[in-house]
C-alpha cells in the first residue's frame, strides 16, 4: 500500500519518485529526439503566432541556427479581444509542418477546443494548452486520451494544485506525457503583462516527477525582461525556455511586446549555455 495525500496523486512525487523524461522526435538533433525532463534543457523558439510563410521560414531557420530544436507557433490563437487575430487555423498548421520538414525540427502549437485535437494532433508534435484552457476539463480528458506529449500552462490565476489537479486529468485519463508550463500569473502589479513566478519551478520539481518549462515571454510582457526571466529559471531549474522570436516584432500581428528580435535571441543563446554548465546541466542543439 502506497498512501498519497496530495489531492493530485498520479501527478505527485510521493506516488512516482522518479523523473518524468519526455522524448519528443526531432530530426535536427542527432539521434533524432530530445528529451524534456532529463540533464539537458530544451529551447523551445518562435513566433507567438504564425502569419505568413515567409515570417515562419524566416524565424525558424533563425531560431534553429541558434540552436532552438523546437519551434513555437499559434494557429489556433486564444485573444483577449474578438477583434485581435485569432490565427491562420489549419493553414498554419501547415506552414508549421512545412517548417518542420525544412528545419527537422518539432512543432508545438496550441490547440483550443476538444474537436481540434485530432486534426491539431496530425501536424503538431506536442499539443499546447493554454493559460485560459488549463480548467477547461473536456478539453483535458480530449489530450488525455491521445498519447501526445502535452504542455499545460499554468491558469493565469491557478495554485500550483489546481495546476496540479489539471495535470491529474490527463494522466488519469491515461496519458503519462505531461509537461508543465509556468507562464505568469495574475498579481496586483502593473508594471509586467503577468508575474512570473520563478518558485514555481523549484516547488513543482518537489511536488511533482513531472517536466517543467517556463514562458518568459507571456511571463513578464516585456522584450527587455525576456533574457533575464530566461536565466533566472534556468537558475531555478527549468528543464526548457518557450520564447516569442519574431522578425520583426514592431509589426508583429500579436505578442509584439514580448518577442525577441532574432539578434535578442542570438546574444540571448550563449547565456543560457553558461548558465545551465554554472549547474551543471548542460543544453540539447545538435
Ligand atoms: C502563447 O503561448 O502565445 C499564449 C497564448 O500563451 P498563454 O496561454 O500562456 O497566454
Ligand atoms: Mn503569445
Amino acid at each position: 500500500v502506497l498512501r498519497v495525500t496530495k489531492p493530485y496523486k498520479l501527478a505527485s512525487r510521493e506516488f512516482h519518485p522518479i523523473d518524468t523524461i519526455i522524448d519528443v522526435s526531432v530530426a535536427c538533433v542527432s539521434g533524432g529526439k530530445v528529451s524534456i525532463g532529463g540533464q539537458s534543457v530544451v529551447m523551445m523558439a518562435g513566433p507567438c503566432t504564425v502569419e505568413s510563410e515567409r515570417q515562419l521560414m524566416t524565424t525558424a531557420e533563425a531560431v534553429r541556427e541558434a540552436g532552438a530544436v523546437i519551434l513555437r507557433g499559434g494557429a489556433f490563437k486564444p485573444s483577449t479581444s474578438p477583434y485581435g487575430f485569432r490565427g491562420l487555423g489549419e493553414d498554419g498548421l501547415k506552414l508549421l509542418a512545412k517548417a518542420r520538414d525544412e528545419f527537422g525540427m518539432a512543432v508545438i502549437t496550441e490547440v483550443m477546443t476538444p474537436g481540434d485535437v485530432l486534426l491539431v494532433s496530425e501536424y503538431a508534435d506536442i499539443l499546447q494548452i493554454g493559460t485560459r484552457n488549463m480548467q477547461n476539463y473536456f478539453l483535458l480528458d480530449e489530450v488525455g486520451r491521445t498519447r501526445m506529449p502535452v504542455m499545460l500552462k499554468r491558469g493565469m490565476s491557478a495554485t500550483i494544485e489546481e495546476w496540479l489537479l489539471a495535470a491529474e486529468y490527463i494522466l488519469s485519463q491515461g496519458n503519462p506525457n505531461v509537461i508543465l508550463c509556468e507562464r505568469g500569473i495574475r498579481t496586483f502589479e502593473k508594471a509586467t503583462r503577468n508575474t512570473m513566478d520563478i518558485s514555481a519551478i523549484p516547488l513543482t520539481k518537489q511536488l511533482s516527477h513531472l517536466p517543467i518549462v517556463s514562458d518568459p515571454s507571456q511571463g513578464t510582457g516585456r522584450r527587455d525582461l525576456v533574457s533575464p526571466m530566461t536565466l533566472a529559471s534556468i537558475a531555478a531549474g527549468t528543464d526548457g525556455l518557450l520564447i516569442e522570436v519574431h522578425p520583426n516584432p514592431d509589426e508583429a500581428l500579436k505578442d509584439g511586446a514580448q518577442s525577441l528580435t532574432i539578434s535578442q535571441f542570438q546574444e540571448l543563446m550563449p547565456q543560457v549555455h553558461a548558465v545551465a554548465t554554472a549547474i551543471g546541466r548542460d543544453v540539447i542543439t545538435e
